[in-house]
């Protein structure tokens, strides 16, 4: 029988299927007595319409492998940011031409200020690596991705916003 913490460090993403659940930091403990696993994770944000597809996938790929009572309980402090994501995590996504978010590092406790401009980053196109880009919109196909564009290959890519 696999590990439950293998099992369910392979399960993708849900928004981001390039990236396991294990690469993007998610997964917080895995717990396994006989044939039942206790997983936790932390979603990437608060509201995160992936987290009833992350909590499904984990409990068919655990009962698929023959954990027969599966519970999947969330942890929301301290809150997942993109810095979770894992060094093998930012090549996958670079890999599949998705900017990945720069590392931001230890933030202050307590409540974030709310900018409403986002940091002027620089972000290099995953392609040819000019850091000529620019925001197309804040939003790509999940509220996660920003679009943006390469003024050297003229083309367009997604970057997972910082947070
Ligand atoms: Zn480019």
């Amino acid at each position: 029988m696999v590990s439950a913490a293998a099992v369910a460090a392979s399960v993708l993403d849900p928004e981001l299927p390039v990236l396991t659940l294990a690469d993007l930091g998610v997964l917080r403990e895995v717990r396994e007595q006989g044939e039942r696993v206790v997983v936790t994770i932390t979603p990437t944000y608060s509201g995160c319409p992936a987290l009833d597809e992350m909590r499904a996938d984990l409990t068919r790929a655990l009962t698929a492998a023959g954990y027969t009572d599966v519970e999947v309980r969330t942890a929301l402090a301290p809150a997942w940011t993109t810095d979770w994501i894992s060094e093998e995590g930012l090549r996958k996504l670079a890999e599949h031409g998705i900017a990945p978010p720069a590392r931001i590092g230890p933030r202050a406790a307590g409540p974030v200020p709310l900018t409403l401009e986002p940091p002027a980053a620089r972000v290099a196109c995953p392609r040819c690596g000019s850091a000529n880009t620019r925001e197309l919109s804040r939003f790509g196909s999940t509220a996660c991705k920003a679009l943006r564009s390469c003024a050297d290959c003229k083309e367009p890519f997604e970057h997972i916003k910082e947070i």
